[in-house]
This record gives structure tokens, sequence and C-alpha cells, in this order.
């Protein structure tokens, strides 16, 4: 069974830092990922925000540290951590595909979309509702759109999907939009059409999504909206099960409870990214990544 220094559990921005620090550092390192590297991180249309570029999109911004990250550490895309076992002062890590051992173990989780719960997600998923303009957007150019959510990622995604063609109008259930205000201010500059006070009810079609039934909060007047696409954007949930299973501290959103040098309760192991909750930013997450794997090359020494 291989033994390894660090392990990173998830390798989005967060984890592929991690994995970039613990590579300079010297320690041994393994990312490990369900997926392709990148995770959320893939979805976001375009950063304005991460300092050394003006505008940046998520995949080549993912693509640029992965390539980063596998000069000094071995990743395992589509490898899903199936359980996390404590071993006298290792860690033992099973896998879909096999056992490591490992000193230490950064959890870099993230988080996936929050569903919105109505009838018709579930069903009419790929099929006209979407979580990921990004990646679903393209299919949608020329046709009609609900965007869901007040947030960020909502306006952004709007816009992206206005800029790709897409007739889109935001949904929101409030009279406000929670998203920052250069975001709102694109909103309007791009005329994008926002139902305010609105709930989804319900997503109807036969094979492919139809229309969607809106419930104004204000007025109770329900509304059937004809569209070809959903995109769902309002907020996210954290990944955690495999710190619960773990015995991780977590708080009462189900957020990992890290000290400022990302340590859990558990020793040697740490935390970094949309999994620890707070300010869910790329940068955020990335010195988190940072942080974590220098504590854990710090605690190494002391092992
Ligand atoms: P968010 O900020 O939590 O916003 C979620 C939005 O969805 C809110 O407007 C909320 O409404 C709405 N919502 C929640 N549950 C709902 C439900 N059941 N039905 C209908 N609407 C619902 O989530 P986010 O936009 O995904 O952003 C997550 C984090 O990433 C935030 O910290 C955000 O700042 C960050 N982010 C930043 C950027 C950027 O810096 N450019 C881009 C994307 C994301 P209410 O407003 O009524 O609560």
């Amino acid at each position: 069974m291989e033994k390894y220094d660090l392990i990173i559990i998830g390798s989005g921005p967060g984890g592929l830092t991690a994995g970039i620090y613990g590579g300079r550092q010297g320690s041994k390192t393994l990312m490990l990922d369900k997926g392709p590297a990148g995770g959320q991180g893939l979805e976001v249309p375009m950063m304005e925000n991460y300092p050394g570029y003006e505008i940046i999109a998520g995949v080549s911004l993912i693509a640029q540290k992965k390539k980063q990250a596998l000069k000094l550490a071995e990743l395992h895309e589509m490898e899903k951590v199936t359980s996390i076992e404590p071993l006298g002062r290792i860690y033992k890590i099973s896998t879909t595909k096999q056992e490591y051992h490992a000193n230490s173990i950064i959890l870099s989780t993230g988080s996936r979309h929050r569903p919105l719960d109505v009838p018709g997600e579930k069903e009419f998923l790929g099929q006209g509702v979407s979580y990921c303009a990004t990646c679903d957007g393209p299919l949608f150019a020329g046709k009609d759109v609900l965007m869901i959510g007040g947030g960020n990622s909502a306006a952004q995604e709007a816009l992206f999907l206005k800029n790709i063609g897409c007739n889109v109008t935001i949904v929101h259930r409030r009279d406000q939009l929670r998203a920052d205000k250069y975001l709102k201010e694109k909103l309007e500059e791009h005329e994008i059409p926002i139902i305010w006070d609105s709930e989804v009810e319900e997503i109807k079609g036969n094979i492919f999504v139809e229309s969607v039934v809106l419930n104004n909060k204000k007025t109770s007047q329900k509304t059937e909206v004809s569209v070809s696409g959903v995109f769902i954007a309002i907020g996210d949930e954290p990944i955690n099960q495999l710190a619960k299973d773990l015995g991780l501290d977590i708080d009462h959103n189900g957020y990992i409870i890290t000290d400022k040098f990302q340590r859990t309760n558990l020793e040697r192991v740490y935390a970094a990214g949309d999994i620890t909750g707070g300010v869910n930013q790329w940068i955020v997450a990335c010195s988190e990544g940072a942080i974590a794997a220098t504590a854990a090359f710090e605690d190494l020494q002391k092992m």
C-alpha cells in the first residue's frame, strides 16, 4: 500500500493550491478527486476579482493550477474516497480503486449545489434543468431560459447566458438581489429582466422542460412561463460525509470547524476551501489550501 506524507481529498481551487504547496515543501503529496480536478471552480464563467487577472474563466485558471500542481504532486482523478480510518498515528484512505496510508490529510471536498426541491426538478435534470450555466448554457442559445436565485452566482451566470445568446430572465424570491453592486449594474446594463418576489412551484414538460409555474409571494398569483431551460443557482451545501464519518467537528450548517491554521479537531487532519464555510471565494479557498499544507508540513516535522 502506497504511503504519502499528505493526501488531499478534493482538487478544486483549495485542493490544487494545497497540492502545489505540499509538493514544494517536499512532502510526498497525492490529490484525489471523485471527478475531474477543478470541482465547482470549473463552472465559474468569468472571474473579475482573482488578483493578477483582470478577467479569467474558471476553466482556464483550473487548467493552469492543475498543470502547476502536476509538476509537484500526484493527482488521481475519477477516484472517489469512500472512507478514512485512523490507524494508530497514520490514516488509511480507501477509494473506489485502492487504499493508501497518509501521515496527514487535507479535506477540501467543497460544496454542492442546493436544490430547489420542487416537482419536476429531478425529473428534468439534464433535460432542461441545470445547475451549471457554463456547462449547459450553450445548448440554450436563442432559447428562453430562467435563472433562479438572487446571489452572485445567479447574476454572474445570467450574464454569461445572455452573452452566449440565451433569452434569460432572473427569478428571485425577494424584491432585491443579494448580488454585489457591480453585478447588479451589469444586469441592468445588459437589460436582463427580473421577476421579483417569486418562487418556483413546479417545473413542467414532456421529455424536456416546457414551462415553469411561478408563485408571486406578495400577491399569491400563479403564472406559467414557457421556457426551454431552468438554471438554478440558489447557494451551496457542504459535502461533508467523510468529515462526519471521521468525527470532525462541524458547525450547525455542516461546515468543518478549523482553527486559523486550518487544523481540525483531529491530529494532522486539515480542511480548506468551501467545506469550511465562510466567504466562498476562489482566493479564500486558495489561501486556506496554502495554510493547510503549510500547517501539515510543520506538524509533520514534529511527528
Ligand atoms: P448565495 O450568495 O447564498 O445566494 C443564494 C441566492 O439564492 C439568494 O439570493 C437566496 O435568496 C436564493 N435562494 C436560496 N434558497 C432559495 C430557494 N429555496 N428558493 C429560491 N431562492 C433561494 O449563493 P451564491 O450566489 O451561489 O454564492 C455563494 C457564495 O459564493 C457567496 O459567498 C458569493 O458571494 C460567492 N460568489 C462570489 C462570486 C464573485 O465574487 N463574483 C461569484 C459567485 C459566487 P435570498 O437573497 O432571499 O436569501
